[in-house]
Formats: structure tokens, C-alpha cells, sequence
């Protein structure tokens, strides 16, 4: 009878290894410090390299699967969106409803995890008193990298670009998608080389 306490104890051990090998490796070869406080900014060479860095890592050799069966109510069919900047309500239906009902709170909620970066976002576009002449509102984004002149800026960002900014700035080798299906996050790179408008550093 002990020697099942035993072999359950080595595996055990086995297992615990395994889990920790690679997250302790992972960390030793991560020396960039990441500073969460958003005190210090991340600069364009610091990303450039953390880039390079997944570019070069492993995918993830088990992906999380995912809920199989997840049943969720379908978005509003219309919904109002009102303007932080001057309080106008603007109606939207169907697809942009959709978009200011689940996607912008989640943009929202997210930019606490990214403040190692200097951006600001630009939702004025949803506005129709702000930007009359606007008939495809977009979410905007500007970063500003304190190693360069230049604030790149982007048009078009959803809150899956912001998912995927806050597991790269994590850390992260998989992102988990719709369902909590996983990804391995180095599929992405090119879509974050684009949001951050940053080129992987290559040597
Ligand atoms: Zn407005």
C-alpha cells in the first residue's frame, strides 16, 4: 500500500516540473521589465524586442479547447451611444449596436491592464454632434513611444486587438478567443506589428 503513496508522490513531483520548467525558463529570458504602475512607458525598441521575443518562442504545445456549449443572448438590435464629451446621444442598430453594447465597454475595461503603454483612445467618431461628418464610426487609437518623435495612430480597433495587447504585454503565449478556445499568440503578431505600429526587431 505505500508504494502507491510513493509513485503518487513521484508523479506528482514529475508533473509539478514539468509545469514549472518552462515558466521559470520563460522567465529568465524575459529581461525586460514590464512596469504595471504605468510610471515608466514601454519605448518602441523595448516592444520591437518583446516582439521578437514571441516571434521566437515556442507555440504552446496544448491549447486550451474551449467550452463546448455556451449559450449567450444576442446583442440589442439597437442601441444609444452617449458622447463622454458632450452627452449627445447617437442611435445605432444592428452591427454597431452590437459594437457599443459588448465591444466598447470591453475596450474600456481593458486599457487598466495596458498602461505600461502611452496610448490614448479616440471613440469621438461615435458621436454624431462631435463628428457629423463621420459615417463609419471607428475606434481610434495613439500611442506615443518616448523613444520616437512620432505617435502612431490607428483607426479601426476592436477589443480583440486590445485582448491581444494585454497577453503580449503579460507575457502570454496563447490568447483564448471566443469560447476560451485557445490560439497560440505568435499567430498575431502581424495584427499587433499593425495596432502598436511597431516592426519586430530583427537581428
Ligand atoms: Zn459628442
Amino acid at each position: 500500500m505505500p508504494f502507491i503513496f510513493i509513485f503518487l508522490f513521484l508523479l506528482s513531483l514529475i508533473f509539478a516540473s514539468s509545469c514549472l520548467g518552462p515558466f521559470s525558463q520563460k522567465k529568465a529570458e524575459m529581461n525586460i521589465r514590464i512596469d504595471t504602475t504605468g510610471k515608466t512607458k514601454l519605448s518602441y525598441e523595448q516592444i520591437s524586442a518583446m516582439l521578437e521575443k514571441l516571434a521566437q518562442s515556442e507555440a504552446p504545445k496544448e491549447l486550451s479547447m474551449g467550452a463546448m456549449c455556451y449559450k449567450q443572448a444576442g446583442p440589442p438590435r439597437r442601441a444609444e451611444y452617449i458622447c463622454p464629451d458632450c452627452g449627445h446621444r447617437t442611435l445605432y442598430t444592428e452591427d454597431k449596436a452590437a459594437f457599443i453594447t459588448r465591444s466598447l465597454p470591453t475596450i474600456l475595461a481593458l486599457l487598466h491592464n495596458l498602461q505600461a503603454i502611452d496610448l490614448t483612445l479616440d471613440q469621438s467618431q461615435f458621436c454624431k454632434k462631435c463628428k457629423p461628418e463621420i459615417e463609419d464610426p471607428q475606434i481610434g487609437i495613439k500611442i506615443h513611444y518616448s523613444d520616437t518623435n512620432y505617435v502612431h495612430e490607428y483607426q479601426g480597433l476592436n477589443d480583440v486587438d486590445l485582448e491581444l495587447i494585454r497577453d503580449f504585454l503579460e507575457g502570454k503565449n496563447e490568447h483564448l478567443s471566443y469560447y476560451d478556445r485557445g490560439t497560440p499568440l505568435k499567430n498575431y503578431i502581424p495584427r499587433l506589428e499593425q495596432v502598436l505600429g511597431v516592426k519586430l526587431k530583427k537581428e
